[in-house]
């Protein structure tokens, strides 16, 4: 039987809610099941305003035209990260300044942050890796002293949390993902948390072409009208109503990766003992969604013959990022701030093993074997 590296979990709900969207005859964006989502958001992470869209790429989109990044304007991020991270800067002609990771959790370094700031530096954009929070005390300070807005890329982070606090609410500005490859899916799906109140307008502008149809709707004008740039980063009612029966399973989701994430971090133990590879590490202080579970095997070559080995039993392992600093665009678009030797190091080693609802618990005995046979 061939084990995928993911499968997409439905609750069973998603088809009956989209026949009601389909007999409510409201197909656009911001109808009711788009109203509901934003509100479990807002319930759920406590940010102050959760506008859904159709990809956390067209969050971090927006969070771009957001901040007023200008043409030359530095935003400072890892190269350890996916494009979208990125790209959304440079399609406002920004310069993404990639910094190391740390060795622990793979996440920006908060100590790199300070040297990687010029004159130019307009945000620090944290991505939250697997679900895992970033140093988003010393991130947050370097950010108010130094007067920049952070920005965090929470694509990978719902229903996580660092010091209580939902991932995507402690910068200014969150974004999250609901891709068919994250926990709560829509098949293509995010949204943009609002954590600072100043941007809440501009924001609802920019998502609607860069028209005030959203006070429109509320009775605040009497015509709406092109008061800004903007593009339509909605997603449609149909959609909205599949989130809907995603999000309220989150909790259930989030208990039954667990499960099998505690499976592989028990299992995996002794083998970090014997220098087989290292697991994920989870810092005091956050709580996190059980998205990826990784493997650092000892070297590059093991790491293939790993996937090698599992792939002979149909077990599919996949790496992870490129690191954006040594792509074809991240040299044109970009630059590195300082040595990449965490980033270029781990991303080699990194392996992610199938998680998935319903993933049959022998297999994560069968890739233990392997590893202890490498
Ligand atoms: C998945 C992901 C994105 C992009 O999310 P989409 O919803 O597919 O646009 C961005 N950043 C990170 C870190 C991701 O994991």
């Amino acid at each position: 039987m061939k084990v995928p590296f993911n499968r997409p979990y439905m609750t069973g709900r998603e088809l009956g809610y989209i026949a009601r969207a389909h007999q409510n005859s409201m197909l656009a964006g911001d109808g009711p099941f788009t109203a509901a989502c934003s509100r479990w958001l807002e319930q759920r992470t406590g940010a102050r305003k959760a506008l859904l869209t159709h990809s956390c790429t067209a969050a971090l989109d927006m969070a771009a035209i957001l901040a007023g990044i200008d043409p030359g304007d530095e935003v400072i991020m890892p190269s350890y990260t996916f494009v979208s991270t990125a790209n959304a800067f440079v399609l406002r002609g920004g310069v993404p300044v990639f910094v190391d990771i740390r060795p622990d959790t793979l996440n920006l370094d908060a100590a790199l942050v300070e040297a990687a700031i010029t004159p130019r530096a307009r945000a620090i954009v944290p991505v939250h890796y697997a679900g895992v929070a970033c140093e988003m005390d010393a991130i947050l300070e370097i950010a108010r002293r130094r007067g920049l807005l952070v920005i965090e890329d929470a694509a990978q982070g719902l229903m996580s949390d660092y010091g209580g606090r939902a991932l995507g609410t402690l910068g200014a500005l969150g974004a999250v993902s609901f891709h068919e490859t994250k926990n709560v899916i829509a098949g293509e799906g995010g949204a943009l948390l609002v954590n600072d109140e100043r941007l809440i307008e501009r924001a609802e502008i920019v998502r609607e072409k860069g028209t005030d149809r959203s006070r429109f709707f509320r009775g605040e004008v009497d015509k709406y009208t092109w008061v800004d740039i903007g593009s339509s980063f909605l997603p449609g009612e149909i959609v909205a109503a599949f989130l809907l029966a995603q999000m309220e399973d989150a909790d259930s989701i989030t208990a039954r990766r667990m499960a099998l994430w505690n499976t592989y971090h028990a299992r995996l133990e002794p083998l970090e003992r014997d220098g087989r590879l290292r697991r994920p590490v989870i810092p005091a202080g956050c709580r996190h969604n059980a998205h990826l579970y990784y493997v650092l095997l000892p070297s590059p070559g093991q790491r293939s013959r790993l996937m090698a080995r599992l792939k002979a039993l149909d077990i599919l392992s996949v790496f992870h990022y490129v690191p954006l600093h040594s792509s074809p665009a991240g040299r044109r678009f970009g630059r590195a701030c300082g040595p990449m030797t965490h980033t270029d190091d781990l991303s080699a080693r990194l392996l992610r093993l199938p998680l998935w609802i319903g993933l049959d618990p022998a297999v994560i005995e069968t890739i233990a074997a392997e590893i202890e046979a490498l």
